[in-house]
């Protein structure tokens, strides 16, 4: 894939007009990715990235429902703390794409990714650099996912100031640190950061609730360094991320592939799932791909065959399971889960 250049825009305010559009039109007055300052009367600003996934609008209706009840409010913006805000794929969002096929996954290329050098990758690092200039007080990711899922919030550090921005948003909290290259595991070696994954596009609730979340966290004055009483918070750890490989044909039935994948798999979400439950029916060699934390290949360890059927091996809970093809292929069919409630942090 050869990238084409691609450069930051860095503002200090708002450009007219902005709020009146939706993600898809942001490219009528944005030329790409676009970095805006917003001051407040706390100055370390608080970062809130938008549009990584050019086809989930959740952050960017929830940015600007806030900013313009702010403004109905106040007749100005009148923040009670800075707020960077970054925009990001618009291109991808006029298309209603995750990221158009000249361009990489826009939350796959942050710092500490493992994907080779890109310019999309150099403006990523140029946004850190820059936040870290700024000496940023927190840091929020938003997406929309497809299938059933809670709303939830990811940490990629288990550290009590993160779990507590987390659980302003929801008490089901992943830890991941898998795969690389996203946003909130750059921001993480900053300050505390999270990514919200709010629910389906088109959820009033979910832009509702984001919106709720942002103004929570521009009127913090500061994230509690004491441990969240254990049982106020589902902490779960991602232990293998699967795939469906390239080469392997798959669909829903009638369909016929060499994975015919269970139409009841969108329902699995955030279930704890017995040994022994059936994902799809395989043919002519179909298989999946799961991979751990490290990226070793761990699929023996949680599929089997039997009878013709892909079946658990052992218990586990599937998150992000989705039934929409492209996103199966774009991304991966789901992550594999478990309680790791043992993990947070004693209080004393
Ligand atoms: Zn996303």
């Amino acid at each position: 894939m050869t990238e084409t250049p691609i450069t930051l825009t860095e503002l200090d305010r708002l450009p007219e007009g902005l709020l009146e559009l939706n993600s898809a039109e942001l490219i009528s007055q944005l030329e790409g990715p676009t970095l805006i300052h917003l001051d407040g009367e706390r100055k370390q600003p608080l970062f809130v990235s938008v549009l990584m996934h050019g086809n989930e609008p959740v952050g960017w209706d929830a940015v600007r429902l806030m900013l313009s009840q702010c403004l109905e409010r106040h007749g100005e913006l009148r923040l009670p703390r800075a707020m960077s805000l970054f925009i990001g794929n618009v291109r991808a969002a006029a298309a209603s794409a995750r990221h158009l096929p000249d361009q990489p996954d826009f939350n796959r290329v942050w710092p500490g990714t493992d994907q080779p050098p890109s310019p999309t990758q150099q403006l990523m690092a140029e946004v850190v650099a820059r936040m870290a200039q700024r000496g940023i007080f927190a840091s929020i990711d938003l997406h929309n996912n497809t299938g059933t899922n809670p709303h939830y919030a990811c940490v990629n550090r288990i550290d009590n100031r993160y779990l507590h921005l987390a659980r302003l948003f929801s008490r089901t909290v992943v830890y991941f640190v898998r795969p690389t290259g996203v946003q909130s595991q750059a921001m993480a070696k900053l300050c505390p950061a999270v990514t919200l994954e709010c629910g389906r596009v088109g959820d009033r609730h979910g832009i509702e609730h984001a919106r709720e979340f942002i103004d929570a966290c521009l009127h913090l004055s500061e994230l509690p360094e004491h441990a969240l009483p254990a049982q106020d918070i589902d902490l779960f750890h991602t232990v293998a991320r699967v795939t469906i490989p390239e080469q392997i044909s798959f669909g829903f039935p009638p369909h016929q592939a060499q994975l015919v994948l269970s139409p009841e798999l969108e329902r699995f979400n955030f279930r704890e799932l017995p040994a022994g439950t059936a994902f799809a029916r395989v043919r002519e060699g179909g298989y999946l791909e799961a991979r751990d934390e490290h990226g070793r290949v761990v699929t023996d360890r949680y599929f089997g065959t039997e009878e013709g059927e892909l079946k658990l091996r052992e218990p586990a809970m599937p998150s992000m399971l989705t039934a929409d093809a492209t996103v199966i292929r774009q991304d991966c069919l789901c992550y594999l889960m478990e309680r790791y409630n043992q993990h947070v942090p004693a209080r004393h």
